[in-house]
């Protein structure tokens, strides 16, 4: 890895398993449920929330397989990697909406085995393993607006 490429600082402190988690639920909503990556987050160590954008709210089964789903590649133990790549080569690629303005040249890339990959330069766990036991503890739709709170369990 490049470590003299300079990077656009990172506002927030997360907690790397959950941050990482975070990755996981965002890769698995487009997957699954087609929508993008949630724009509003917040993640903290004991309890995270993500919202999306859905024309109608998920179904328990659909909760019950995203979270499966995500427990599923936490067991797998894929490793996460990271990757520099011109921010050019990642507008063709990713869904750069959620990048600052002033993003840098060099974007990084972070990968979850091959399951995920966006542009990040928060903190995260090495192998999915370290994530611990993914659970969605609440769900709420309002005004077209999926909200998922998710805990981790060691
Ligand atoms: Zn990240």
């Amino acid at each position: 890895m490049d470590q003299e490429i300079q990077l656009n600082e990172h506002n927030k402190t997360e907690h790397p398993p959950m941050h990482t988690a975070e990755h996981l639920l965002n890769g698995t909503m487009v997957k699954m449920i087609g929508c993008k990556r949630s724009r509003n987050a917040h993640i903290e160590r004991k309890k995270s929330k993500c919202d999306y954008p859905l024309p109608q709210p998920l179904s328990d089964d659909q909760i019950k397989e995203i979270e499966n789903t995500i427990n599923n590649v936490i067991a797998q133990n894929l490793e996460i990697t990271f990757e520099f790549i011109p921010a050019e080569e990642a507008a063709t690629k990713y869904d750069l909406e959620r990048l600052p303005d002033d993003a840098t040249e060099m974007l990084r890339i972070v990968h979850i085995g091959d399951y995920d990959a966006c542009p990040c330069v928060g903190a995260h766990v090495e192998h999915t393993s370290q994530i611990g036991h993914f659970r969605i503890s609440s769900a709420r739709y309002q005004d077209g607006m999926q909200r998922i709170v998710f805990r981790l369990d060691q």
